[in-house]
């Protein structure tokens, strides 16, 4: 069982490191490859075939079971294989530059990352760490930014925008159990976990970055390494249609759809992916969604919006909408940022709603807003990536227009 009041001491507090300090790592880091990828990386560095197999096994049992940081701890492994790989390689996580921590508990992580241009020095993104009662719960981002601007949310008000490799997808997780303490230690291999579950659910669009996310995902439900069943992973998309079904057949998590509207008009204009898929072949996508039961539901996640989409007409077709589809609903009350356009609806009104879809046989809790005094709530995070000076402006702007 996990709660605020047991998190194990982590690490001492972190206060923002200022991004002239940030140099990008020289080496390249394991995190991240399959293992195939890794037995490739071995032979590159001389280890003969014959012993590419095993070795691999020790790697991804020190990087993903111990969470060794360096080659060193690998005991198991030679000291001149370790030499060698040291030599190319690191086992680093993305930079860790500041950690907030929510008087609830939540706890906020941004992290620097390479930008792999010469615009800027580096790029930003935010990870998010809720705790409950019974499980603790990592949100994870899988893009700088998002491409898509649904009009409620402000990681879309981002503009600058690139996809997060797996190693930085699965590096988040790492990066969480190194904060908290949350490595198996050999006493207790299989001991209480801190972070329990994933939700692909932090900044970006999952499945515009889709063959990362599913590399990261295989490797965080490896059973050898960090071992999150894939029943405690769910993606969560704002419906890229094509690649819902290759979701369920390649990674075989559980699916959560961003709804929040259920006539095309409106979602049209809060999720302007719609217009492109619209909410019949969404949902066409979700009944043939693999592995979907009542036993494993797919969640749609419905943001409340105070006269805008939280009418009880609304709830009553939401209902007929999705009828046949293994559904829960989750109700997620608005969290406002600076600058957004819409209010929260009142609670009276999100528990009229939530009982009338209750009462039609659905599940229907509505997510309680978790470390808003942070911005670490749902729809909250936004780095400061974006943050360019107008000649660099001027510069992307320019390459974007020869693309
Ligand atoms: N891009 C993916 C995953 C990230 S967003 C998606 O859209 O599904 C995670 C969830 O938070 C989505 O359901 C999203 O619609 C919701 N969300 C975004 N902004 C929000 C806000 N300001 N308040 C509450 N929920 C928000
Ligand atoms: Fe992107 Fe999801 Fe935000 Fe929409 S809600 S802008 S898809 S992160």
């Amino acid at each position: 069982m996990t709660s605020t009041a047991e998190l194990r001491e982590s690490s001492a507090p972190l206060e923002k490191i200022p991004l002239e300090s940030y140099v990008p790592p020289a080496k390249p880091s394991l995190l991240g490859l399959s293992r195939t990828e890794l037995a490739a990386r071995l032979g590159d560095i001389g280890v003969p075939p014959r012993q590419q197999k095993m070795r691999v096994q020790q790697l991804w049992h020190w990087i993903y079971f111990r969470g060794a940081r360096s080659f060193e701890e690998m005991t198991s492994v030679s000291k001149d294989t370790r030499a060698a790989l040291a030599e190319h390689f690191t086992v680093d996580r993305p930079e860790v530059v500041a950690e907030q921590i929510s008087n609830d508990g939540t706890r906020k992580w941004l992290l620097r990352l390479p930008s792999g241009d010469t615009l800027q020095k580096a790029h930003e993104v935010e990870c998010v760490y809720i705790p409950e009662t019974d499980r603790g719960t990592l949100c994870v981002s899988s893009q700088v930014g998002c491409t898509l601007n649904c009009a409620f949310c402000h990681t879309g008000t981002q503009r600058l925008v690139r996809n997060l490799t797996a190693g930085e997808i699965i590096g988040q997780v790492m990066v969480a159990r190194d904060r908290l303490n949350d490595w198996a230690d050999r006493e207790t291999p299989h001991g209480n976990r801190l972070v329990t579950n994933i939700v692909m659910m932090g900044m970006g669009e999952p499945l515009y970055n889709f063959d990362a996310v599913r590399d990261a995902l295989l490797i965080a439900s490896d059973n050898e390494g960090i071992g999150i069943s894939r029943r405690r992973i769910t993606l969560s998309t704002s419906g890229v249609v094509p690649n819902i079904l290759r979701a369920g057949e390649e990674i075989g998590v559980m699916l959560a759809i961003s709804l929040h509207a259920v006539r095309d008009e409106l979602r049209n204009e809060l999720v302007p992916l719609n217009r492109k898929y619209p909410i019949a072949e969404l949902l066409q996508a979700c009944r043939d969604y693999p592995g979907a039961s009542n036993a494993r539901r797919i969640t749609f996640e419905y943001v409340m919006l105070k006269g805008v989409n939280d009418s009880l007409d609304d709830a009553r077709l939401l209902v007929k909408l999705l009828k046949g589809i293994p559904a829960k609903i989750n109700l997620i009350p608005f969290n406002p940022w600076p600058g957004s356009a819409y209010e929260c609806s009142d609670w009276e009104q999100i528990e009229k709603f939530s009982e009338y879809i209750f009462n039609a046989g659905y599940s229907s809790p509505v997510r309680t807003p978790r470390g808003r005094d942070i911005l670490a709530a749902c729809g909250q995070l936004k780095s400061e990536t974006e943050k360019l000076s107008a000649r660099e402006r001027e510069a992307l702007r320019a390459m974007a227009m020869t693309d």
